[in-house]
């Protein structure tokens, strides 16, 4: 039965209708704009219906009726990819958003979570058992695509990527089985999903590894952005001779007052006294004009920026990473921060650090470890008429920066970039990535991602 946008709704009913416990939403329908809708308000796209699954069951059921109808689909976890992954023009879109069960097994230290957790759902069912694993740093973000693509955040020095705390995963697949992915089954899947994005399947369950995690000594030093030549110097000394439990981010832009600041962020995730001593050389080495740095709950540090990155507000953004802040890459910074057209924006160098940076490039599908920043302009805007000129700063940064940066760049910060920004995504594991997609999705059927494109050039051998 051939399905179009206008018999979408009676299709999919008839033929999965009683069959799903979640909802149906098709266009013209009531709740329909709210459903397509994700973080990144740029994303404008009509999907032919959305499938808010509830269980495994629906995800199956939602995955053969679009292989049986040749219909291209997109799979939605917290809606926060920037090039709007989750949703596709006339696609089937699986809005994994209701899959909210979490099981902590206080006693093994792991944890079982479906793919609609938001951070801050996840790290509050950890926390009440003083338990945390890598996650983001904005709490709002989905833990699905943050994992399937890497998972950098405040715990990485300490304990790796999100993706390194991976146990296992259960994976709808292409042909509607489901699999179970982990270092004994699956082996080259389990691979994959540790950094190869959402390119192999539908995960309907993560289980990670978790570590006790207490109070944080966390916080920000701020100062005003004159100072960022001096501040960035001793920044990027101090934080590479730091001890794994450190974990820190810089960033360049506005205040809430509307002063142009550099500021640094840290999260020391150890003894509060050890910390308050690793902390004292950068606390000390100029005079902030802030300093919030103090012990608190792990959950308050990990909500701390939500209400800076609201749902929906335009975005554009471009990233790689960077190895060393150098002089040179500093005085472009300061020619360009204080142009910056929306007082929102930011520039921030988020590093990877300690236990993330020593796991071996081929161990995971995650390929760039090393001591480095995560260099992002993100650009956030309200109205669309100031479109223009935010993208237009961003690229001219983005584009004076190149001398600077890896050509490399982290997937999960990506927009709709282009073939060779996604191979850069991928790095060297690109073609051993291309044989597991042969392998679990031969004909591409999961393409709303950033793709990687089946192909057996190579046999994919694990190591
Ligand atoms: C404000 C903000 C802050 C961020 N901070 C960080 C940070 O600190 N560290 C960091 O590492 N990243 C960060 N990110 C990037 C973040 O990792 C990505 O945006 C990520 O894609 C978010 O996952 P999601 O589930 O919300 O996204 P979605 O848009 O739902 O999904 C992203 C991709 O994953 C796929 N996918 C989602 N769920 C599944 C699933 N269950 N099975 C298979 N494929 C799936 C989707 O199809 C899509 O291709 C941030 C993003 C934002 C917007």
């Amino acid at each position: 039965m051939a399905v179009d946008a206008g018999g979408a709704a009676n299709v999919v009913r008839q033929e999965l209708g009683s069959d799903l416990r979640g909802e149906v939403v098709c266009p013209g329908e009531a709740g329909y704009d709210t459903a397509r809708a994700v973080f990144n308000g740029m994303i404008d796209r009509n999907p032919l219906a959305v499938i808010r699954s509830m269980d495994t069951s629906d995800v199956i059921r939602s995955i053969t009726f679009a292989r049986r109808h040749d219909l291209p689909r997109s799979v939605r976890g917290g809606g926060h990819s920037i090039a709007g992954n989750g949703v596709g023009d006339r696609a089937v879109m699986l809005d994994l958003s209701g899959m909210k069960s979490v099981r902590v097994d206080p006693e093994k230290s792991t944890v079982r979570a479906e793919p609609g957790l938001t951070l801050a759902e996840f790290d509050h069912a950890t926390q009440a058992f003083g338990l945390a694993t890598t996650l983001g740093v904005v709490s709002m973000t989905g833990i699905a695509g943050l994992t399937l693509g890497g998972g950098l955040g405040w715990l990485n020095g300490r304990y790796g990527l999100a993706c390194d705390n991976l146990i296992s995963a259960d994976v709808a697949t292409a042909d509607g089985q489901l699999l179970r992915a982990s270092a004994q089954e699956n082996e080259d899947l389990f691979w994959g999903i540790r950094g190869g994005g959402g390119n192999f399947g539908v995960v309907t369950s993560f289980e990670y590894q978790l570590h006790p995690v207490d109070r944080v000594l966390a916080g920000g030093l701020s100062y005003p952005l004159s100072t960022a030549p001096e501040v960035l110097r001793f920044y990027d000394d101090f934080v590479k001779a730091a001890p794994d439990e450190l974990s820190t981010a810089a960033s360049l832009g506005f205040s809430p007052t509307g002063e142009p600041t550099v500021s640094i962020t840290v999260c020391y995730c150890g003894p509060i006294d050890d910390g308050e001593q690793v902390l004292r050389p950068l606390r000390a080495f100029r005079s902030p004009a802030d300093d919030t740095i103090q012990p608190v709950p792990y959950t308050d540090l990990q909500n701390a920026p939500d209400d800076a990155y609201p749902f929906g507000r335009l975005h554009y953004w471009k990233s790689g990473w960077l190895r060393d802040v150098t002089d040179r890459s500093i005085e472009t910074l300061m020619q360009f921060v204080p142009q910056m057209p929306s007082s929102v924006s930011g520039v921030g160098l988020q590093q990877m650090h300690g236990v993330a940076s020593r796991v071996a490039p081929t161990a995971t599908a995650f390929a760039h470890r090393a001591e480095q920043y995560d260099f992002l302009i993100l650009s956030q805007w309200s109205e669309p008429t100031d479109s223009d000129r935010n993208i237009r700063w961003t690229r001219a940064l983005f584009e004076a920066m190149q001398p600077y940066l890896e050509e490399s760049v982290y997937v999960n910060n990506l927009g709709d970039e282009g073939p060779a920004r996604v191979h850069a995504a991928y790095g060297d594991n690109y073609a051993r990535l291309a044989a597991v997609k042969a392998a679990y999705d031969p004909d591409n059927l999961f393409r709303a991602n950033h793709n990687i494109e089946p192909s057996t050039d190579i046999a994919s051998g694990i190591e």
